[in-house]
């Protein structure tokens, strides 16, 4: 697949407590049979699928829904958009090269002849408070290439609006709007990849060289020697992974019918939160932050707190609407700090029993390589920007499994930030017991 050359400066170095970390070292792996079982057919699960079968994995992906994409990635209508800091940083690198790569990976899938609902109508992010503002005058400082991003005043971001805009803002031309099932489904579409839809993966075990995935009836669903879980909010209710911090944060979107006024919007609008323009009559635009709640249901309350949002920061163009109407409400998995799990889910008893010591800080101590649930991965907590960022997660995870990159030095860095060992050893740092 082509990737094109990353557009902004790159030399970000990782940080101190990710280098010499024998904790955050993978083994080489040799598979007898590429075959995979992937849990959940979000936008995670289905990038898992589709990275895998590219390289002549066979895929079984199990969904508990009758269709793909219901949950996070049901949502009618997301944004491809990256995370910008006012300075260069670890967070803007992952949300800047995730962005180019998902970019690039559209335009693949539409050369493989596959059909997505996906709009580069370009995205603009409003100068609608302080700390924005901020922002705006730290990036306007900084070189970008114009295809990347361009710092407006008021009059060019009206313009490229097409509605008036009391803002700056700045402009990201190649971003757009999405139907992530849509995305889903073109990148499960692949004669290596088996959907089972209406299955519910309960239980994981290992038997013999492989881990069973069983339903709620004890019944074996599928087998193979790697499985990857991808089950967005209930990532951690297996005993595998259930010893791993997490933080899911309830959303919901609302839908208005488009008015003669509003249609004149030709992008994606960001403030606190975002604005599509109309698409089939209708534009999307929130969504809530409801912290700690991991049973979304749609309600009235989100709707009129979406509603307001948009008042306060457009009240023109949130006048000019028509009928209001929920769209989705669900859960973005979220962890403490942000970064998503993407690795091999690590064997606790042997950091336990491994690193206990690291609190004190034995600088020259060897620690041996860490040891992991063989053939167990994870790939979830993709919080509020899954759709732009799960990608290259998938595409580093995909790596891992074929032993890519076997040279310790050349490990994407993305594999060290997002390792799901690191509130392990965070917590033995601490000399917390685990
Ligand atoms: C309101 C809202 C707005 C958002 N807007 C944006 C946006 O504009 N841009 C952006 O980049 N991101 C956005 N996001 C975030 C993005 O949608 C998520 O990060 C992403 O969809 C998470 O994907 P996932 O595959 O990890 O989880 P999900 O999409 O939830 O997929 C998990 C799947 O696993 C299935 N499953 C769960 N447990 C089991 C089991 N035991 N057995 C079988 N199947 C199981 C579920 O049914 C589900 O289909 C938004 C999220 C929300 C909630």
């Amino acid at each position: 697949m082509h990737t094109p050359p990353l557009l902004h400066d790159k030399k970000l170095t990782v940080p101190k407590s990710f280098q010499n970390t024998p904790w955050f070292n993978y083994p080489e792996y040799h598979w007898k049979t590429k075959h995979v079982v992937i849990v959940g057919g979000g936008i995670a699960g289905c990038q898992m699928a589709w990275h895998l079968c590219q390289v002549d994995w066979q895929v079984t992906l199990i969904e508990r829904h009758n269709e793909l994409a219901k949950e996070a990635s049901g949502n009618p209508i997301g944004v491809i958009l990256p995370k910008m800091t006012s300075q260069q940083s670890l967070g803007e690198d992952f949300y800047t090269q995730s962005f180019d790569y998902t970019l690039s990976l559209l335009d693949t899938l539409k050369q493989q002849g596959k059909t997505i609902d996906w709009q580069s109508c370009g995205a603009l992010q409003l100068t609608h408070n302080l700390r924005e503002e901020k922002r705006w005058q730290a990036l306007a400082q900084r070189e970008f290439s114009n295809d990347f991003l361009q710092s407006l005043n008021e009059d060019e971001t009206s313009q490229i609006a097409g509605i008036d805009l009391p803002y700056k803002s700045s402009y990201f031309p190649q971003a757009g709007w999405i139907n992530p099932a849509s995305f889903c489904q073109a990148l499960s579409d692949h004669p290596n990849c088996k959907v089972i839809t209406e299955s519910e993966a309960l239980i994981i075990k290992k038997q013999d060289t492989d881990w069973v995935v069983l339903n709620n009836d004890n019944k074996t669903i599928a087998q193979a020697e790697a499985v990857i879980i991808c089950n967005g909010r209930d990532l951690f209710g297996f005993e595998q992974s259930n010893f791993l911090p997490n933080m899911p944060v309830a959303g919901q979107t609302t839908f208005a019918r488009a008015s003669d006024e509003s249609n004149k919007l030709k992008t994606v609008i960001g403030h606190e939160g975002y604005l599509t323009p109309a698409i089939n009559s209708q534009h999307i635009f929130g969504a809530t932050f409801e912290r700690d709640q991991n049973a979304p249901t749609l309600n009235l309350e989100a709707d009129k707190l979406n509603q307001q949002q948009l008042e306060r920061y457009l009240p023109d163009f949130s006048a000019s609407l028509s009928k209001i109407s929920s769209a989705h409400s669900a859960v973005r998995m979220t962890t403490p700090d942000r970064y998503p799990y993407v690795g091999a889910l690590p064997d606790k008893d042997f950091y336990q029993k491994n690193y206990n010591d690291l609190h004190q800080g034995k600088q020259y101590k060897k620690y041996p390589d860490a040891m992991y649930q063989n053939g167990l991965f994870i790939l979830g907590g993709l919080g509020s920007r899954g759709l732009t960022t799960s990608g290259l997660c998938a595409k580093s995870l995909c790596d891992l499994l074929n032993s890519d990159f076997l040279d310790k030095k050349t490990r994407p860095k993305l594999l060290q930030y997002c390792h799901p060992a690191r509130f392990l050893i965070k917590s033995l740092r601490r000399n917390e017991t685990l």
